[in-house]
């Protein structure tokens, strides 16, 4: 499908079963072409509210058993599927990622649906026996699952319909209402999917209002939620400073936060070091370097400090820099000019502080505006711009360290703790970096950036609280109430 077949992207936002514009619009440019690809409606708090009103309207009014919220989530994802390809060109239109990375996105999303689906069925309580309290022999409790109420998701430009779905899916199968709310430079494909389960929800019977999504200023609608006492959750992906601001003032709502990272990955000599080095590539370029994971400082043992930089430059070689749309990029466009800056900010201040280019370092001009290729970077010390940072760019600052005990301080050596990777044929040093790194995942033998859609993720220190992952977040959706029965 080409640009022009998919055509003029102008999307609505969905307030209690009613699809509706606004007067002010917000453009959505293509990152790469500069083009207008769509538009979506910005609106102010009073809409906000009344899609909170409706979600919470819509839960008290809902009777989906948990069955019932298995075949919305799948028929949801029959839907997301079916449409793959167009979902998957618009991914590429509004944030710029090479159109094999969209489609592989658009498919997670799906799965992350249909693991969303499972887990509606899964919903169980306890037993919980009373006989071991002093004369209680005939006294029993259970707990049951309960869905919190209103749920409020709001996600970042980066995987924008995936990170949707991470939250919508587990929120739905507790048996919740939503209100979702993406990043106002990618909205598109996020109400694609909201498209795709307002259809399914239809077909289910649920009540209007039970699935909705607003666009707008970030802060506007995250007010809104902060402030409105029926929106019980807050789930939000997206920089530490909002996180935070978020966490600060969101008092009895239970917040899950997905948030910045600056993660490490260490090689060791006792590992292949071409394998590493492909991987390190892979984790540091995929999406442009975009990623909350992504390689962002490669610690490397001394010894093989020189080998490894020549097999990350030959990787690094093997990478295509181009239009988001064909086949054969693997490195796209950035997607805003303040995303692309901040890249070009941080590098060169790296450069200016010492550091060298061994491969790439080029920007913008006749590789397209917002274009950074692939850049490896050697005399990189932990106090650099580059290593201190989130840099949201292919950037691989490459630093030698002498010693093992040196790595893992070194990755420690940040206020983030998203995640870690390790390369090593040594269990030892495996478990060691396991036990000693401060981050919610370390991954050994392969980069920090590893992640599937239902294993619990969800870093430490600045990088957030709480674990996303379908059944971790379903659980976080709903609360636990006891029942008792007494002999009377
Ligand atoms: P951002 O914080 O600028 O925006 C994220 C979302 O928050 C957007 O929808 C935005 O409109 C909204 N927002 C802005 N101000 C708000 C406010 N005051 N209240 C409520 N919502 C508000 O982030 P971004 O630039 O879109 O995304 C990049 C960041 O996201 C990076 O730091 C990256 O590491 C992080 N991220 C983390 C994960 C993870 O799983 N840990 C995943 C992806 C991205």
């Amino acid at each position: 499908m080409s640009l022009e077949q998919l055509g003029q992207q102008d999307k609505d936002i969905l307030i209690d079963g009613v699809w509706s514009g606004a007067e002010e619009r917000a453009e959505v440019r293509h990152p790469y072409e500069g083009a207008v690809v769509g538009s979506v409606p910005l609106v102010g708090a009073d809409r906000v509210t009344e899609a909170i009103e409706a979600a919470d309207a819509a839960v008290d009014a809902s009777s989906l058993s948990a069955y019932d919220r298995y075949e919305l989530l799948t028929a949801a994802a029959d839907r997301v599927e079916d449409r793959l390809e167009e979902i998957a060109q618009i991914v590429t239109s509004e944030e710029g990622k090479p159109i094999t990375e969209a489609r592989n996105e658009v498919d997670r999303t799906a799965q992350t649906l249909r693991l969303s689906a499972e887990e509606a069925k899964r919903q169980f309580g306890e037993y919980v026996p009373m006989d071991p309290q002093k004369g209680m022999a005939r006294d029993h409790c259970f707990t049951q699952r309960e869905p919190l109420g209103v749920v409020a998701a709001i996600t970042p430009f980066n995987f924008p319909i995936m990170l949707m779905a991470h939250k919508v899916g587990p929120a739905l199968a507790a048996g919740n209402a939503v209100v979702g709310k993406p990043a106002t430079d990618t909205p598109l494909s996020s109400i694609a999917l909201f498209e795709c389960l307002d259809e399914a929800a239809a077909e289910v019977g649920a009540p209007d209002g039970l699935i909705n999504v607003v666009t707008g200023s970030g802060s506007t609608v995250g007010d809104v939620f902060l402030d409105h006492d029926a929106v019980e959750a807050i789930s939000f992906t997206g920089s530490t400073a909002v996180g935070k601001y978020l966490a600060d003032n969101s008092g009895m709502k239970e917040i899950t936060l997905e948030l910045g990272g600056n993660d490490p990955t260490i090689v060791w000599h006792d590992t292949d070091l071409e394998s590493a080095a492909e991987q390190v590539v892979g984790g540091a370029c995929s999406n442009g370097g975009q990623v909350c994971n992504s390689v962002e400082r490669v610690l490397v043992e001394e010894s093989i400090e020189d080998e490894f930089i020549e097999e990350v430059v030959d990787a690094a070689a093997d990478i295509t820099v181009g239009n988001p749309h064909n086949e054969d990029t693997d490195l796209g466009a950035m997607v805003t000019d303040d995303e692309f800056e901040s890249t070009v900010e941080l590098f060169e201040e790296t450069l200016e502080q010492g550091a060298r280019v061994e491969y790439g370092g080029n920007y913008g001009g006749d590789l397209g505006d917002r274009v950074f290729e692939p850049t490896v970077l050697s005399d990189v010390t932990p106090d650099m711009p580059a290593a201190t940072e989130e840099v949201f760019g292919p950037v691989i600052p490459v630093i030698p360290v002498d010693s093992f005990e040196e790595a893992i301080e070194e990755a420690n050596n940040t206020n983030y703790g998203l995640e870690a990777g390790l390369f090593t044929q040594d269990i030892d040093r495996a478990k060691q970096a396991a036990d000693r790194i401060d981050a919610g995942g370390v991954n050994i033998n392969t980069v920090s950036g590893f992640r599937t859609d239902h294993m619990p993720y969800g870093g430490f220190k600045d990088s957030g609280k709480g674990k996303e992952g379908i059944k971790y977040a379903t659980k976080h959706f709903s609360r636990e109430k006891l029942v008792g029965f007494h002999p009377g």
